[in-house]
């Protein structure tokens, strides 16, 4: 057993607040799903992010298990990753209260899915993951180790990568012109600039 640093103890607080705002629109959606593209690899992402940005950051805030990549972190550091935790959550909040029943974990469609372009999802169509984006450098700057403070970042970049091309696909499958008028107006993770 370690003693958690105060940057890192703050980041478990942050996660705290994040895994309940995930458990609580959890329990809100419908667990049966009319569509499901959720293959081994979907899943495999979904746990990778977990690992990510909660496992690993836990592990090291409390056992000596990963001390061999720490690293030195000026304390201003805690300070902007505590502004990147606090905007990150606030999109992630955001994300699930304007998303509500069209939210999935997985690649998954309801019966009678609505598509959502209001709220956040107005100006970009994976608010969700841009909050992973400024969760995970919020992670780096709290975490002074080189495994726990950029797995969370790593982690999302790859579910970025491979995820949001076959969910776009799914929501074109389903929505159609719909899905396309709106990737014309808006930016996938930033809002576009006209
Ligand atoms: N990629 C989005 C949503 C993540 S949750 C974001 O980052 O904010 C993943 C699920 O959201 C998908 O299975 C899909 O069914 C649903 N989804 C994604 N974009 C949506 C939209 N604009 N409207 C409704 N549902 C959407």
């Amino acid at each position: 057993m370690t003693t958690p640093t105060l940057p890192s103890i703050l980041f478990l607080a942050f996660t705290a607040a994040y895994l309940t705002i995930r458990g609580v629109f959890a329990r809100r959606v419908r667990r049966s799903k009319a569509v499901s593209k959720a293959d081994l690899r979907d899943r495999l992402l979904i746990l990778l992010v977990g690992t990510g940005q909660v496992v690993l950051p836990c592990v090291c805030a409390t056992q000596p298990l990963l001390a061999f990549a720490d690293r030195a972190q000026p304390a201003a550091c805690a300070v902007h990753g505590g502004v990147a935790m606090a905007v990150g959550l606030w999109l992630f909040w955001r994300s699930h209260a304007d998303l509500g029943e069209s939210w999935s974990v997985t690649l998954e469609l309801n019966a009678d899915h609505r598509l959502v372009t209001r709220g956040v999802y107005r100006l970009v169509r994976h608010p969700m993951y841009t909050s992973f984006i400024v969760l995970g450098i919020g992670q780096a700057l709290l975490m002074a180790n080189w495994i726990a403070g950029f797995a969370g970042l790593a982690a999302t970049l790859l579910l970025v990568a491979i995820r949001l091309p076959n969910e776009e696909a799914m929501m074109i499958e389903a929505f159609g012109d719909e899905y396309r008028a709106y990737v014309r107006r808006t930016g996938a993770i930033v809002p576009k600039v006209a």
